[in-house]
C-alpha cells in the first residue's frame, strides 16, 4: 500500500464515500420511479434497467460505483493507493480528485488509448 499519513487516509476515505453517495443519488434520480427503493432494490433495478433510461450514463455511473467499492475494499485491506497495472503509487492528489482511480496517470493514459470506449473521467 502507498504511504499515506493517517490524515490523508481519512480524507481519501471521506472522498470515496462522498463520491459513492453522490453516484447512488444520481442513479436514483435517473431511475425516477425507483426513488423510494432500498439499496437492495436499487441493485435489482440496476440489473433490470428499463428501456427508457439513458443506460450509457447509468452504466458509466454503475461502473464507477463498482470501482469505488473496489477502492473501499482495498482501503480496508491496506492495499489502497497502488496502481493495479504497474504497482506504483497512484498519488494522494489524484485519488482525492478521482477516488475511484485504479491506475496511476501513466497507466490510465495507456489504458484509455487501448480501450477508448471505456474511458472514464479524464484528468
Ligand atoms: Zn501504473
Amino acid at each position: 500500500m502507498a504511504n499515506f499519513t493517517e490524515e490523508q487516509l481519512i480524507r481519501l476515505k471521506a472522498a470515496l464515500h462522498k463520491r459513492y453517495l453522490y453516484l447512488q443519488k444520481e442513479i436514483r434520480n435517473e431511475l425516477a420511479h425507483a426513488e423510494d427503493v432500498s439499496d437492495f432494490e436499487l441493485a435489482e433495478y440496476v440489473n433490470n434497467i428499463p428501456d427508457d433510461i439513458d443506460t450509457a450514463l447509468v452504466d458509466r455511473q454503475i461502473n464507477e460505483m463498482r470501482e469505488l467499492e473496489m477502492s473501499m475494499k482495498y482501503l480496508s485491506e491496506l492495499e489502497f493507493g497502488d496502481c493495479i497495472d504497474c504497482g506504483n503509487e497512484i498519488g494522494f492528489e489524484r485519488l482525492l480528485v478521482y477516488p475511484s482511480a485504479q491506475r496511476c496517470i501513466q497507466c490510465q493514459t495507456q489504458y484509455e488509448k487501448a480501450f477508448p470506449q471505456e474511458s472514464g473521467p479524464s484528468l
